[in-house]
């Protein structure tokens, strides 16, 4: 298939779009790069250095059999006091997209949705039958993008599914995660090891949790990966389907420290700090959906493994 990523200069984008051209497929870039980074675009993928808002028409009139939908703001802090950011650059640019894709027939589309669409849940693990109160603007933003989806499919024939990610972690070869401001657990608690932080601090050690400190469930990026692969095979015209993304183990802060501990070596000093505003103490998904419907299994589910592949990352970007 001749499909575009948006956002495939960043961190999950990067990593389907190098899986998507080592399966085959014929794949171009769109991407802003105001978080990006124009070398973790895959070689062999063309890169349009464009916004979604100034470009989409322009590209998509080339013909394309899909696109993959990862271009977004995705902070939940800044999410919360700038708003307007958050629903003109997601939700607005996300309209364009389909507009787009209507009007020079684009037939399929993948979306990076969230686990945050679901705000606090009432049980865990939670599956997509659970409702949807996202506590911050960002999965507010992406929950909005998924109804309009669910809109744009039924009326006009689009086949679309919706990806919601869990705690995305780990690295494939070249490709990783260096945000410009890090606000994820595993490359905080990595930045320590490596000499570019003196200490992490754990968020409450006082939840009502084993160890006392937040569960939260770790897919591997390559996973996560090869679940769009699977997403774009079985995407049906004329419906919408949501699908949960983790591996169905909870780990604690505590547990990642550890592992991060052992596999780096290295001491990593913790503090316990306050509770950070909005945490859930335990989320954990069910993927038994994705299991029956896209034939998907995690297969990288070991901690140490991911955090192993996350570590190799950022010691291979210390030497670049
Ligand atoms: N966390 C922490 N210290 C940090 C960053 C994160 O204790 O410096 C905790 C956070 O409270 C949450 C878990 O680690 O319970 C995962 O946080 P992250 O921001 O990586 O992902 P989230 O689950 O918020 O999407």
């Amino acid at each position: 298939m001749k499909l575009l990523v948006t956002g495939g200069a960043g961190y999950v984008g990067s990593v389907c779009a190098a899986r998507l051209v080592e399966s085959g497929h014929e794949v171009v870039v769109l991407d802003d790069l105001s978080t990006g980074h124009a070398d973790a675009v895959p070689d062999g993928v063309r890169l349009v250095e464009a916004g979604i808002d100034d470009a989409i028409g322009d590209v998509l009139a080339e013909g394309f059999d899909g696109v993959l939908h990862f271009a977004a703001k995705s902070l939940v802090g800044e999410s919360m006091v700038d708003p307007a950011k958050y629903w003109h650059g997601n939700v607005v640019t996300s309209l364009r997209l389909l507009d787009a894709m209507r009007e020079h027939g684009t037939p399929r589309l993948v979306f990076s949705s969230t686990a945050a669409t679901y705000g606090e849940p009432d049980q865990v693990p939670i599956a997509e039958t659970a409702p949807t109160r996202p506590t911050n603007t960002y999965g507010a933003t992406k929950l909005a993008i998924d109804h309009a989806i669910t809109s744009y499919a039924a009326a006009h024939g689009l086949a679309a599914v919706s990806l919601r990610y869990f705690n995305v972690a780990g690295a494939y070869r070249r490709f990783g995660e260096r945000h410009g401001v890090e606000t994820h657990l595993i490359p905080i608690v990595l930045q320590v090891a490596s000499g570019r932080r003196e200490r992490v601090q754990v968020y409450g050690d006082d939840w009502p949790t084993e160890d006392g400190t937040c569960v939260r469930d770790y897919i591997h990026v390559v996973d996560l990966a090869d679940a769009h692969l699977r997403a774009l095979e079985h995407a049906a015209a004329g419906e919408h389907r949501i699908y949960n993304l983790g591996n169905g183990l909870g780990f604690s802060v505590k547990q990642v420290i550890d592992a991060c501990r052992e596999v780096t070596g290295h001491p990593i000093p913790a503090d316990v700090a306050p509770r950070r505003a909005g945490d859930p103490a335990v989320l954990v998904a069910s993927s038994e959906k994705a299991r029956t419907e896209l034939g998907w299994k995690p297969e990288r589910v070991d901690l140490a493994g991911i955090v192993r592949d996350a570590w190799d990352f950022t010691r291979s970007q210390q030497g670049a």
